[in-house]
């Protein structure tokens, strides 16, 4: 299991202090996206955005996901 603050996830910028434990990447990438998902605030805005941009393909998602693996794979 590893924890994750939202800040972190959110590659501080922006992002809250709410931390959020899984035992595999997507366990706390689906977590952290459905709180972003129900934030309204201007902290979650950039990541609120590119989840909702119609525009955000399959490729930025993979992207995105190979980043934050090597995020999970650097914390102890
Ligand atoms: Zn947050």
């Amino acid at each position: 299991m590893k924890t994750f603050t939202c800040k972190e996830i959110m590659n501080t910028m922006g992002g809250c202090e709410m931390e959020f434990t899984g035992a595999t990447p997507m366990d706390v990438a689906s977590q952290c996206s459905k709180h972003v998902a129900s934030s309204t605030d201007e902290a979650h805005k950039s990541m609120r955005e590119m989840m909702l941009n119609p525009n955000h393909t399959q490729e930025d998602r993979e992207k995105w996901f190979a980043w934050f693996q090597g995020e999970w794979d650097k914390k102890k």
